[in-house]
């Protein structure tokens, strides 16, 4: 059994859209060459410069909580190989906007190198920044979704400033221990926070 089939086997994948675009969104398509034969794998794996592409457990818990929708505006921290950017691009399809953003260049270049495996980058539909997502990206903001990657200290209050109300945010939360946290913005200035704890990140590195 494929591995995004036994994430739905066990109630990890749940949303039938979200299930959808995991099934069309090959993570062969955004390992590196000599670890395909491990893309099945659930755990994450090197994609160089110290990174990682996730663990398909913890990106299918994620994209549970964010919940992303047609048309929606996405904003992903932490680009790193371009498989949450390009998940996520697939889910809010041709109405839809995701903007990919990562610190290290060579990897912002890898993401979207393989993110032009599909139909995502000619169309401008997911596009791919070079920066420091910890201070989000004003420019493009509100988003309906902000999906965070890598592990924060404390939540960045501008990623709080740049959602929607009505939107989620969800970062891994904490240095020693971690816990992924969903922010649920009810209204301009009224947050609802949930905690999962029990995962394992690598760090947001702010510049
Ligand atoms: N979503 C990615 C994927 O599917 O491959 C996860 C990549 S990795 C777990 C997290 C990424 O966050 C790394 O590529 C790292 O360079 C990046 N990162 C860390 N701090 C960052 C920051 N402040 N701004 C943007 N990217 C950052």
């Amino acid at each position: 059994m494929s591995i995004i089939e036994q994430l739905v086997k066990d109630g990890y994948l749940k949303t039938p859209r979200i299930i959808k675009a995991f099934r069309k969104i090959k993570r062969k398509d955004f390992v590196l060459p000599q670890l395909k034969s491990e893309a099945e794998m659930n755990y994450p794996l090197t994609i160089g410069f110290g990174q990682t592409i996730s663990q398909p457990l913890t990106v299918a818990f994620m994209f549970e909580l964010c919940q992303p929708k047609k048309g929606n505006k996405v904003l992903d921290i932490g680009s790193g190989s371009g498989w949450t950017t390009a998940l996520f691009a697939e889910i809010v399809g041709k109405e839809g906007k995701v903007y990919g953003i990562e610190r290290i260049e060579e990897l912002k270049n890898f993401g979207e190198g393989n993110t032009k495996k599909y139909d995502f980058v000619s169309s401008g539909r997911a596009v791919f920044i070079c920066g420091d997502g910890s201070k989000g990206l004003k420019e493009h903001a509100p988003f309906d979704v902000i999906h965070v990657g890598a592990a924060a200290a404390s939540i960045p209050r501008p990623l709080l400033k740049q959602l929607k109300v009505g939107g989620r945010l969800v970062i891994p939360v904490g240095l020693k221990s971690q816990e992924i946290v969903l922010v649920k913005k009810i209204a301009s200035d009224r947050y609802k926070e949930e905690r999962y704890p029990g995962f394992i990140f690598v760090p947001l590195i702010s510049d």
